[in-house]
C-alpha cells in the first residue's frame, strides 16, 4: 500500500474554508477563533442536550487514528473531562501500524492511558484473513470485534462511557442507508446517547454528532493533531461514500439539511424505541463463556477466540505514559 504524502497548508485551508462556510459566507466574519468556538457550542450542546456525560463518569474514547477520533480525545480532555483511550489494531498492514503510532503519539501528548488489543497478536490473524476464512466481510467483522472489545475494555477497568468520534456526515449517512434499505433492525436502534444496561453494557455517547466532517478535520489541523490521513482499504466503495456525497450536494442547495435530517430522526427513534421495547421478540441472553449479552450461547467473539486464539482470556495491552509502562492485562 502506497501512502500519498499530503500537503499540511492546502488541507488546512480547505478544511478551514469548508468548515468555516458554515458559519458564515462573509470572509472577515469567519476567522479560526469563531470555528473553534463554533465547534466547542456544537460539543458542549450535544454533552448537554443529550445528558451525555455526568458528574463522576469516568470516560474512554475509542481511537482508530483518524482525524475524528483523535481530535475527540484532545477535546474531551481540554473541555475538562479526564479520558483514556482504547485502541483496536486491525493488523491491515502499514495502515494499521501507522493508526497505531498516531494513537500512542496522543496518549504522550495527553498523558492519558491507552489500553489497546491486537488482532494479529490475539489471534494470530489479521481481519483480511480472517474475513476470508470465516466467510463474512471485514467490516462487519472488524465492527463486531470493535464493539466488543471496547465495551469490555471499559467495563472491566472502570470506565462508565464511551466515547466514539461519529460525526454529523456518519450519522446523516448511516441513517439514509438504513432508510434507503428499510433496514428495520437498524433503523430505531441508532442513538447518540444509550444508556449502560447493567454491569455489561457501558453508556456509550458520540459528542461530534453536531459537528460536520469538515469541522473535526478543521479541529484536528487547528490543533496540531497528526492523524492518519488514508482511509481503511476497505473503505474504499462503500456505499456510505456515495451517501455523504449525496447529502453534500443536497446540503450545498440546502444549508443545515443534514443537521435538521439527524435530528428530526432522533426525536422520533426515542419515541420508537420506547414503543418498540415491549414487541422485543429476540431474546438476549449471557454467553457461556464470557458471560457478556450475547443472543446465542456463545457470543461471536468468543466463538472466534475459541477457534483463532486458543480459547484463552482476552489480553488489552495498557500503555501508561505517566510511568512509560507497556504491559499486558488478561481480563
Ligand atoms: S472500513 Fe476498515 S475500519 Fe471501517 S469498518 Fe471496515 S474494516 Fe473496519
Ligand atoms: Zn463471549
Amino acid at each position: 500500500m502506497t501512502f500519498a504524502v499530503p500537503c499540511l497548508r492546502s488541507r488546512r485551508d480547505t478544511y478551514l474554508t469548508l468548515a468555516m462556510q458554515r458559519i458564515s459566507t462573509d470572509p472577515a466574519q469567519a476567522n479560526p477563533d469563531r470555528l473553534a468556538y463554533f465547534i466547542l457550542k456544537s460539543v458542549n450542546e450535544a454533552l448537554r442536550e443529550f445528558d451525555m456525560l455526568r458528574e463522576g463518569d469516568r470516560v474512554a474514547v475509542a481511537v482508530s487514528g483518524g482525524k475524528d477520533s483523535l481530535a475527540l480525545w484532545h477535546l474531551t480532555n481540554k473541555l475538562g473531562y479526564p479520558a483514556d483511550g482504547i485502541h483496536v489494531h486491525l493488523g491491515i498492514g502499514p495502515y494499521s501500524d501507522v493508526s497505531f503510532e498516531k494513537t500512542k503519539a496522543m496518549a504522550d501528548r495527553l498523558n492519558r492511558r491507552l489500553y489497546y488489543f491486537s488482532l494479529p497478536e490475539a489471534f494470530r490473524i489479521g481481519i483480511k484473513d480472517l474475513s476470508r476464512t470465516v466467510k463474512r466481510p471485514p467490516c462487519s467483522l472488524c465492527g463486531m470485534i470493535k464493539r466488543y472489545v471496547m465495551n469490555r475494555a471499559c467495563t472491566e477497568h472502570g470506565y462508565s462511557v464511551l466515547a466514539t468520534g461519529h460525526n454529523l456526515d456518519d450519522e446523516a449517512s448511516a441513517l439514509l442507508g438504513n432508510l434507503l434499505h428499510w433496514k428495520e433492525e437498524y433503523l430505531w436502534k441508532k442513538g447518540v446517547a444509550l444508556e449502560a444496561e447493567g454491569s455489561h453494557l457501558a453508556k456509550k455517547v458520540k459528542p461530534f454528532f453536531l459537528c460536520s466532517e469538515k469541522e473535526a478535520a478543521a479541529y484536528a489541523l487547528m490543533s496540531d493533531i497528526d492523524y492518519v490521513y488514508d482511509e481503511c482499504p476497505y473503505s474504499i466503495g462503500a456505499k456510505t461514500l456515495m451517501y455523504k456525497g449525496l447529502l453534500n450536494r443536497v446540503e450545498d442547495e440546502s444549508p443545515a439539511t443534514k443537521i435538521a435530517f439527524v435530528k428530526g430522526y432522533l426525536k422520533r427513534a426515542e419515541k420508537e424505541r420506547l414503543s418498540r421495547a415491549d414487541d422485543e421478540t429476540e431474546e438476549k441472553t449471557l454467553c457461556t463463556t464470557c458471560g457478556y449479552p450475547s443472543y446465542t450461547r456463545q457470543c461471536n467473539f468468543c466463538l472466534l477466540a475459541a477457534r483463532f486464539g486458543g480459547g484463552g482470556p482476552v489480553g488489552f495491552h495498557v500503555y501508561d505514559p505517566t510511568s512509560l509502562q507497556d504491559g499486558i492485562v488478561k481480563s
